[in-house]
C-alpha cells in the first residue's frame, strides 16, 4: 500500500510518500521558518501565499524522491486540521485536486493525530495502548491511545501550550522565532534553581496544564530585573524557566501512568526535541519501570510522513472522505469532520 500525504497547517508545506503505513519512501518538508522569523511569528497570509508557491514542487518532489508514480499511489492523506484555516485550505485544495484527477481515495487527517503516529515511523516495534504527552506549539495534552482508532484526552492546557511559553519567552528575551530551541539551548548551561516560579495546577490527581501564570512571572522577574538595573542571566533564567514547564509536563505524565496504569510512554509535538524534556521524560520512566518512546526531532515538528501513518490505519479502519472535506482550524482529537 502506498500513501501520499500532504501536510499546510501552519509555516511547513510538506508532502510524503510511505509503504504500508510505516516505511518512510520520501518526506519533503519547505519550512518557511526564515520568512516568518522578521516578523517574530507566523502570519497567516504570508504563510498561505507561500504554501501556494510550494505545495505542488513539494508533491512532485515527495513522489520522484520514492520513486513512485502518481498512479501507484492507493490513497492521498492530507491535514485538514487544527491550523491555520488559509494554509489548511491550500493542502486540502491540492489533495482534492490530486485525489479527484487520479481517481484515488482521499483521508482528512487531523494534525494532532499525525503528530501522536509520528512515533509509530520512529519506533516500528510501538503498538497501541499507550500514554502520550503531546506538547506543541498550540497544543499540550495527555492523552491514552487505546487502539489505532481510540483516543482518550486526559487533560490539557487551560490557557497557553507548551511551546507558544517558549516562543513567547523567547521573543521577550530578544531571540529570533521559533524560540524553543533557544531557550534550550541556554537553559543546557544555565542553574535551574536561580530562580523560583510558580507552578500552576500542581495538586495531585490533576492532569490539566496551565502556562500563562509562569508566562507572567518570567515577564515580571524580566521587567522588575531591568527597572532595578540588576543584570539578567539568559541562561539562568531559560534553565529555571524550563524547569518549571517540565516538572510540570513530567509531573503529570507520571501521574497519568499511575493513574491509568499504562506501561508505554510516547511523547510527540515540537517541543519533544527539547533535549531536558526527553531526559527528565527517560528517567522518570526509568524510575516508573515504564518504557519511553520518542520521535526524534524531524518527525516531532510539522511533517507529512507523520499524517501519512495516521492516513494509513484511516484507510485500514474505512475512513475515507468526501471531496467535501473542508479546513477545520478547530478541532479535538477523534473529531468527526473528516468524513467531508
Ligand atoms: P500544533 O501542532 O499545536 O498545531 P505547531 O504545528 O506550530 O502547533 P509543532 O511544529 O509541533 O507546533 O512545534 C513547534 C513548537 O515546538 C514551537 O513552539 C517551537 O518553539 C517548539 N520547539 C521546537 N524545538 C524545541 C525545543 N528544543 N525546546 C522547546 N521547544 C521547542
Ligand atoms: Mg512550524
Ligand atoms: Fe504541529
Amino acid at each position: 500500500i502506498y500513501t501520499l500525504a500532504i501536510e499546510s497547517s501552519c509555516d511547513e508545506t510538506s508532502a510524503a510518500v510511505l509503504r504500508d503505513g510505516r516505511t518512510v519512501l520520501s518526506n519533503v518538508i519547505s519550512s518557511q521558518v526564515p520568512i516568518h522569523r522578521k516578523f517574530g511569528g507566523v502570519v497567516p497570509e504570508i504563510a498561505s501565499r507561500h504554501h501556494i508557491e510550494q505545495v505542488v514542487p513539494v508533491v512532485d518532489q515527495a513522489l520522484e524522491d520514492a520513486g513512485v508514480r502518481l498512479e501507484d499511489i492507493d490513497h492521498i492523506g492530507v491535514t485538514y486540521g487544527p491550523g491555520l484555516v488559509g494554509a489548511l485550505l491550500v493542502g486540502v485544495a491540492a489533495a482534492k485536486g490530486l485525489a479527484f484527477a487520479a481517481g484515488k481515495p482521499l483521508i482528512g487527517v487531523n494534525h494532532m493525530e499525525g503528530h501522536i503516529f509520528a512515533n509509530f515511523l520512529a519506533n516500528p516495534e510501538l503498538e497501541p495502548p499507550f500514554l502520550s504527552l503531546v506538547v506543541s506549539g498550540g497544543h499540550t495534552m495527555l492523552v491514552v491511545v487505546k487502539d489505532y482508532e481510540t483516543f482518550e484526552v486526559l487533560g490539557q492546557t487551560r490557557d497557553d501550550a507548551a511551546g507558544e511559553a517558549f516562543d513567547k519567552i523567547a521573543r521577550v528575551m530578544g531571540y529570533p522565532y521559533p524560540g524553543g530551541p533557544h531557550i534550550d539551548a541556554l537553559a543546557a548551561k544555565g542553574n535551574p534553581n536561580a530562580i523560583e516560579f510558580p507552578k500552576a495546577l500542581h495538586e495531585k490527581g490533576n492532569l490539566e496544564f496551565s502556562f500563562s501564570g509562569l508566562k507572567s512571572a518570567v515577564l515580571n522577574y524580566l521587567n522588575s530585573a531591568k527597572q532595578k538595573g540588576t543584570p539578567i542571566v539568559d541562561t539562568d533564567v531559560a534553565a529555571s524557566f524550563q524547569k518549571a514547564v517540565l516538572d510540570s509536563l513530567v509531573g503529570k505524565t507520571r501521574e497519568a501512568a499511575r493513574m491509568t496504569g499504562q506501561k508505554v510512554i510516547t511523547v510527540a509535538g515540537g517541543v519533544s526535541a527539547n533535549q531536558g524534556l526527553q531526559r527528565a521524560l527517560a528517567q522518570m520512566c526509568e524510575e516508573e519501570e515504564l518504557t519511553f518512546y520518542r520521535p526524534g526531532r524531524i518527525l516531532a515538528t510539522d511533517n507529512a510522513a507523520m499524517i501519512g501513518c495516521r492516513a494509513y490505519y484511516m484507510a485500514k479502519a474505512g475512513k475515507f472522505s468526501k471531496l467535501t472535506l473542508n479546513a477545520k482550524p478547530s478541532i479535538p482529537l477523534g473529531d468527526e469532520s473528516w468524513r467531508g
